[in-house]
């Protein structure tokens, strides 16, 4: 199968920009074409314009600023002839069949054969998008649907046709997935196709009943979230989040397209509270307020919209909820009332879908998983209740059971079977769920075997091929003692009898760093031995992993913050997510990085740094990044921060990102030779001064406070070698003896207390 080897976005509005940003962080040269621009000189302003404010916007939809220089401006007027340049065209204008039809019969004409068409439509059926064209165009054309923003959102809907040539969107298919890093989902072509048909419906349902049923947007959102493994936002919070215009347009383009029978025209009704809201301009986030408001004239305090007045009071909090969702269904409150009203009705209209939608629940499931980051799919949710006992309600109060529903009588939808997972198919059976080619899942691991070695905050597993996989269990998977243990013990383990270790979390963050409640607790008790002790584990354990006599290999996605940064900055080699945020965190919370971190990244600069020759560029460039606690904004921005090394991995696809470590770890394993201990020649007190100077005119400058200066300079003392100079030469153990120095210093400064407090309750570091 060839490759997609450039790209052609016609449309540069939100999500046309969005997908062209998505493809140039994968390395791939893009054509981004809108309008000409009518007034001016400037045929492109529209696309230029579109490219600019990605750069300025946070997050940006570019992983770094220079992947935006792979994205081209044009316009369709001058520029259109140049799809021919292109593998792939991918059409995101405005949601209206008449200009998507005009445009492809441009296409048409020009469009080579061999080079495949999607169309990002969030609902116009594909069979409806190529009336009129030819065959050529026709065998060229699938549907693919992001979601908003396509950076960040992994779900990607695939709708082919059937003129469409298989090989054509397995081509395409293998693109996003592998170097956009989207999960694909094969969508039927239906209105809304998976996610948004289900998704508007669950929605819908919602409000209605919150409306019925007269309880508060607060209570509504508290049950309709986490009980039902659904993210805290609920239903409200998502509506704000989302903008609350995006609902009657979603709704009204349902109504349109659905045919009269359909359950989904049930839910439809006049809800006055959303047209007066629209009214208002108050459409959530995107607007001054939506459901919830911060009320800047009332001290910054959080308000709510009283669903019966439409009219903003102070949010209330609400009672608790019964966490387990059986008990929560089964309740004779309005509480339980709701929560059967949602689930109830958005459930077996799910269980209405298949084949419809999807050929399988796996499909559907997975959609809102990723789309609307439901912990659960509908039919897990279905299995999570019991199907049998969740039919028996919908007959017992006459609602209309959905065929596959019944088809599946007392059967789960789901069923593990030795070391296979199956689901429930249409034809009345089981049929065994397989892992596309280069996805490992960790889950898969656990259904089928027994941990290796397991404590309290991590645990070790088998992944096969003599690999070991470290998997980090404890509260957003923070670093304390016993996580260092079970890494002793892992070493020695593997050391025995396995080839080498991968360090990986199915978590959406890999880890938040050391334990820093453990901290403060040591640090009330004015327990210093134990700091100390923790200091100085952290240094010997992560050198053990350093110098073990097999290679040790990262897997980080999301957080990797301060000591895990440290921990990651000891590996072999790191395989990072795309969306990998890492950084030496330590100084924003009054300490220095202790566990070898300075070290580590003054040698990474050195060894590959591009700096000009001597000591002090690679000194100031690590102080710069660690006394402002920069946290990379990506993987391939850890990259040019040096947090990865060249030859470190990056993974665009997070379902593909266990599978790609193992793949390094194995190929680290012949020939693996333990890394060289470095040497350190650093500028000593000459550096230290020129470092405070730098420091003090930051501070000067009001971009540092009193307690700044005084962190930095602890750091400042450490990566300029303290006491020794150029001509000293300086082994990793004195480093290491330096950093234990300066933190405990630190550690004990009362300022330092206050910033670890602040950072624990508000997430955020307080500026003393
Ligand atoms: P948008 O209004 O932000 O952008 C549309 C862009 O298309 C504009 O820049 C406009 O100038 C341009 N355009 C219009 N006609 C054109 C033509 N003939 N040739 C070239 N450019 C033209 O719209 P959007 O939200 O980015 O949506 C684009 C498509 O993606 C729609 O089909 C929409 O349904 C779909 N979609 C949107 C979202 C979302 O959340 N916004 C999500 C998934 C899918």
């Amino acid at each position: 199968m060839t490759g997609i080897n450039k790209v052609c976005v016609i449309g540069a509005g939100t999500m046309g920009a969005g997908i062209a940003a998505q493809v140039a962080n994968a390395g791939v040269p893009v054509l981004l074409l809108d309008r000409a621009a009518d007034n001016g000189e400037n045929r492109n302003a529209i696309a230029q314009a579109a490219i600019a404010s990605m750069l300025k916007a946070s997050p940006s939809p570019f992983m770094t600023a220079a992947s935006a220089k792979m994205v081209e401006a044009g316009n369709i007027e001058d520029d259109l002839a140049r799809i021919a340049e292109c593998d792939w065209i991918v059409e995101a204008v405005t949601e209206r069949i008449d200009v998507k039809q005009a445009l492809y019969a441009r296409i048409d004409s020009l469009h080579v054969p061999g080079s495949a068409i999607s169309s990002n439509t969030s609902t116009i059926p594909l069979a409806r998008l190529i009336e009129g064209r030819s065959d050529s165009f026709a065998t060229a054309f699938l549907i693919t649907h992001f979601f908003n923003p396509p950076r960040h959102m992994r779900l990607m809907e695939l709708v082919a046709g059937p003129r469409t040539q298989p090989a054509v969107a397995a081509r395409v298919e293998n693109f996003i997935d592998r170097q956009l890093g989207k999960s694909v989902v094969r969508a039927k072509d239906s209105p809304g196709f998976i996610a948004n048909r289900i998704g508007a419906f669950w929605l819908l349902t919602a409000v209605n009943a919150a409306l019925d049923l007269d309880i508060t947007i607060e209570e509504a959102d508290a049950i309709g979230g986490r009980p039902m493994g659904i993210p805290a936002t609920g239903i409200f919070g998502l509506l704000d989040l989302i903008g609350i215009d995006l609902l009657p347009l979603l709704r009204d383009s349902m109504q349109a397209l659905l045919p009269p029978s359909d359950p989904f025209h049930a839910a439809i009704r006049p809800l006055p509270i959303i047209e007066t809201m629209l009214a208002a301009g108050t459409i959530g986030k995107k607007s001054k307020g939506g459901f919830y408001r911060i009320n800047r004239e009332k001290g910054k305090s959080r308000e709510a919209i009283d669903l019966t007045t439409g009219l903003y009071r102070a949010a209330i909090k609400p009672g608790p909820v019964a966490a387990d969702l059986r008990s929560l269904i089964a309740g004779r409150d309005k509480q339980g009332a709701f929560a059967w009203a949602v689930l109830g009705q958005t459930l077996a209209y799910a269980a209405s879908l298949v084949p419809e939608a999807a050929d399988d629940i796996v499909a559907i499931d997975r959609a809102m998983k990723l789309g609307y980051n439901w912990k659960y799919g509908p039919f897990e949710l279905i299995d999570r209740i019991g199907p049998a006992s969740f039919t028996a309600r919908l007959h017992a109060e006459g609602a209309h059971v959905p065929a596959f529903l019944a088809a599946a009588g007392d059967r789960r939808f789901y069923q593990g079977v030795d070391d296979e997972l199956r689901h429930f198919g249409i034809d009345g059976t089981y049929h065994t769920i397989a892992r596309p080619d280069g996805m490992l899942s960790l889950e898969d691991v656990k259904r089928t075997s027994r941990p290796l070695l397991q404590n309290a905050a991590a645990t070790l597993w088998d992944i096969g091929d003599g690999i070991a996989c470290f998997e980090f269990t404890s509260k957003v998977n923070a670093i304390d003692m016993a996580t260092l243990a079970l890494l002793d013990q892992s070493i020695t383990l593997v050391a025995e009898r396995m080839k080498a270790i991968v360090i990986y979390s199915d978590a959406a963050n890999f880890s938040a760093g050391a334990n820093l409640d453990t901290a403060v607790k040591a640090i009330d008790a004015g327990d210093w031995d134990a700091i100390e002790h923790l200091l100085g584990e952290g240094q010997r354990v992560f050198k053990a992993m350093k110098y073990a006599p097999f290679p040790v290999v990262g897997a980080p996605a999301g957080l990797a913050l301060g000591g895990a940064c440290e921990l990651l900055l000891h590996a072999d080699a790191i395989q990072a997510h795309a969306e990998t945020y890492i950084g030496l965190v330590e100084c924003g919370v009054g300490i220095i990085p202790g566990w070898g971190g300075c070290g580590e990244l003054l040698h990474r600069w050195t060894a590959f740094g591009d700096l000009p020759r001597g000591p002090l560029p690679v000194v100031a460039r690590a102080f710069e990044i660690i006394s402002t606690a920069t946290v990379s904004k990506s993987a391939a921005h850890a990259r040019e921060l040096r947090f990865l090394a060249p030859s470190d991995g990056i993974t665009m696809n997070r379902d593909r990102l266990l599978f790609d470590a193992k793949a390094k770890a194995i190929a680290l394993v012949e020939n693996y030779a333990a890394p060289l201990p470095p040497t350190f020649r650093l500028p000593g007190p000459s550096g230290h001064c020129a470092l405070t100077m730098a420091a003090e005119g930051f501070h000067r400058r009001g971009m540092a406070t009193d307690y700044d200066l005084v962190v930095s300079d602890a750091l400042s003392q450490v990566i300029t070698g303290g006491e020794k100079d150029i001509m000293d030469v300086i082994s990793e153990t004195d480093m290491l003896a330096l950093e234990r120095r300066s933190f405990m210093q630190r550690v004990r400064d009362p300022r330092t207390r206050m910033r670890i407090a602040a950072m624990l309750e508000t997430g955020k570091p307080v500026r003393n």
